[in-house]
């Protein structure tokens, strides 16, 4: 049995039933359009609790402007199908009015972490982000959350919000679920064409060319950008927003590899907006 609870107040009565009864919650968040990814987490969060939640919300502060929150895709019966198929118990679907009434006016932000990587060019994303996960934790009351490392960035925000907070929630992070030819998966590649579908695949083999860089005794980071950006635009339809390799922690950027170091990058491909990431050791 899956329970579908579209209001705030029906998904507290949920959760606090279930808590009364002395039973543990695992919670997924996503904005829907579920892939393998998504269901990767759904599996983590599985055997943690007695109660596995996923919820599914298109946020809307966590998009600017000119950004794809009206294109972004959406296919509820089949996410209801593999949330089922994944043992969820509850999914919480609330729509953008029941989520901020008309005088809502509260936002959650953080000093540092934001201003780095995909920050510089979404300057509301982790403030809407961090707003809305806080209201998602406040309205399912879960005992652990499992989040993606493909967002590694949002993945250090929500540590560090909880952390600050005194959230009493486990965060965990789940590996990154690619397709075969080692593209992240992400609910954003339903937007690309064929011909942009082969060219999706430069972000993850600009991370192997790194690692074989780096492997071969590179070490600094202007070089290994220059090689990494000229191989990105080498396939056709790619704008590179940035490609950064930073401090893993602090997401501070770094001149050399020269500790474990976090590569990110965001190109956009046509009309998606792709991110990938990996962590490097230098040998
Ligand atoms: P989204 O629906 O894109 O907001 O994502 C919801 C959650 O799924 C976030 O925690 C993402 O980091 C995670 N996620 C998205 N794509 C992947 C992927 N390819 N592998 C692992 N987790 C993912």
């Amino acid at each position: 049995m899956m329970d579908i609870l579209k209001t705030k107040a029906d998904m507290q009565a949920w959760s606090a039933a279930k808590k009364r009864e002395g039973k543990t919650i695992s919670f997924v968040p996503t904005m829907g359009y579920l892939h393998k990814g998504h269901v990767s987490l759904l599996e983590i969060g599985k055997p943690l609790s007695d109660e596995l939640v996923l919820s599914i919300f298109v946020n809307p502060t966590q998009f600017g402007p000119n950004e794809d929150l009206d294109a972004y895709p959406s296919n509820i019966r089949n996410d209801l199908d593999l949330a089922q198929q994944a043992g969820v118990t509850a999914v919480f679907l609330p729509d953008k009015n029941e989520m901020y009434g008309p005088n809502y006016q509260t936002r959650v932000s953080l000093d540092h972490l934001p201003q780095y990587l995909c920050g510089r060019s979404r300057p509301v994303h982790f403030g809407g982000v961090a707003t809305v996960v806080t209201k998602l934790f406040n309205i399912v009351m879960p005992d652990v959350a499992v989040f993606g490392k493909k967002d590694f960035q949002q993945l250090a925000i929500i540590r560090q919000m909880v952390k600050d907070l005194d959230f009493n929630i486990q965060i965990i992070g789940g590996e990154i679920i690619r397709e075969e030819d080692g593209l992240a998966m992400s609910s954003r590649n339903a937007y690309l064409t064929p011909e942009q579908r082969t060219s999706a695949v430069c972000l993850s083999k600009a991370i192997r060319l790194l690692k074989q860089s780096v492997a071969k005794g590179i070490r600094s980071v202007p070089d290994l950008v220059r090689e990494m950006e000229a191989f990105i635009l080498s396939f056709e339809h790619t704008r590179i927003d940035y490609i950064e390799l930073c401090n893993p922690r602090t997401l501070e950027p770094v001149e050399t590899v020269q500790a474990e170091t976090l590569v990110a990058l965001a190109v956009q491909v046509g009309k998606s907006r792709l991110i990938d990431n990996a962590l490097i050791e230098p040998t």
